[in-house]
């Protein structure tokens, strides 16, 4: 089991959606909750919120995950103030929606920046404080995407497969290091109703609904506490794994029949 009382647990990209809620439970379980943003009025916003419910922030931040040097130095401050992370939870993400050739070199870019190679970035930051502790647990946020390539994800996709590579690689790794109390736990749900992806269909919501961002939230703080590695949701998604063994064009039609293929024609997001 991993407790949140009493642990500093540091929540990228908490001003909305899942990770407001993770740190709303995470505060209500009596953790330390370090909450990084890159929208401070909505950091602001939260931290008078968790006041009001007689819980508190440790601490909030600005920090722009797309920026390398802006999360160390922010990091650098957490560990001076604030002592080790316990619990990291790399939540914060984007997502541009357009076919490839419509997509800016800087929108790719910047997607890689805040999905991907932010993972490193506060990682390394906050590794060593959890290996000299010999204890921790590190939570990715990754998507369906990262498991399922669909049209308009190009970027989006692309930076989650890498996401769901990068937490397998380090679960293995720190298992073969010996740093055994250090936990992961990857988490790769299908849409959820936060307005990051406003406007996507599903076809067959008995199997694959558009959940909703409380109960994703709560799920994934019981996958931490249980020391759950993969949470894939809803479960449905999971029994796509094996029709990968298929040719690629009876995959794609797989694929497609279950609407999946279709999810982002009418994606408007944040912007629409
Ligand atoms: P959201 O848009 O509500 O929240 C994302 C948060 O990240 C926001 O508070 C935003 O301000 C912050 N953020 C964006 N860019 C940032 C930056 N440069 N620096 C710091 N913070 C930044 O989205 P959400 O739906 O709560 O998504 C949370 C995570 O779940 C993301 O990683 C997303 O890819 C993943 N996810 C979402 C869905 C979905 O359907 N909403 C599905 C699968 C996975």
């Amino acid at each position: 089991m991993t407790t949140f009382q009493g642990k500093n647990v540091l929540i990228t990209g908490c001003a909305t959606g899942i990770g407001r809620l993770m740190a709303q439970k995470a505060a209500a379980r009596g953790a330390k909750v370090i909450m990084w943003d890159i929208n401070m009025a909505g950091l602001e916003e939260l931290s008078d919120q968790l006041e009001r419910w007689g819980h508190r922030a440790a601490a909030y931040q600005q920090c722009d995950l797309s920026d390398r040097e802006e999360i160390q130095d922010t990091a650098r401050r957490v560990l001076a103030e604030q002592g080790p992370v316990d619990i990291l939870i790399n939540n914060a993400g984007i997502v541009s929606g357009k076919p490839l050739l419509e997509l800016s070199d800087e929108a790719i870019e910047r997607t890689f920046d805040i999905n991907t190679l932010a993972l490193f970035w506060t990682t390394r930051c906050f590794l060593p404080g959890m290996v000299q502790k010999g204890a921790g647990h590190i939570v990715t946020i990754a998507s369906a995407g990262g498991l399922i390539g669909v049209p308009k994800m190009t970027d989006y996709s692309a930076s989650k497969f890498a996401a769901v590579g990068f937490d397998e690689s380090l679960r293995v790794e720190l298992h073969r290091l010996g740093h055994r109390h250090i936990r992961t736990t990857v988490v790769c749900p299908y849409f959820i109703s936060t307005g990051m992806f406003k406007g996507v269909k599903t076809r067959f919501p008995f199997l694959l609904p558009i959940m909703e961002p409380d109960e994703v939230a709560s799920k994934i703080v019981g996958a931490v506490e249980k020391n759950q590695a993969r949470l894939i949701m809803p479960p449905f998604v999971l029994a796509l794994y094996p029709t990968r063994l298929l040719p690629t064009g009876l995959f794609d039609k797989v694929v497609t029949f279950f609407g999946i293929n279709h999810t982002m024609d009418e994606f408007k997001g944040r912007g629409g």
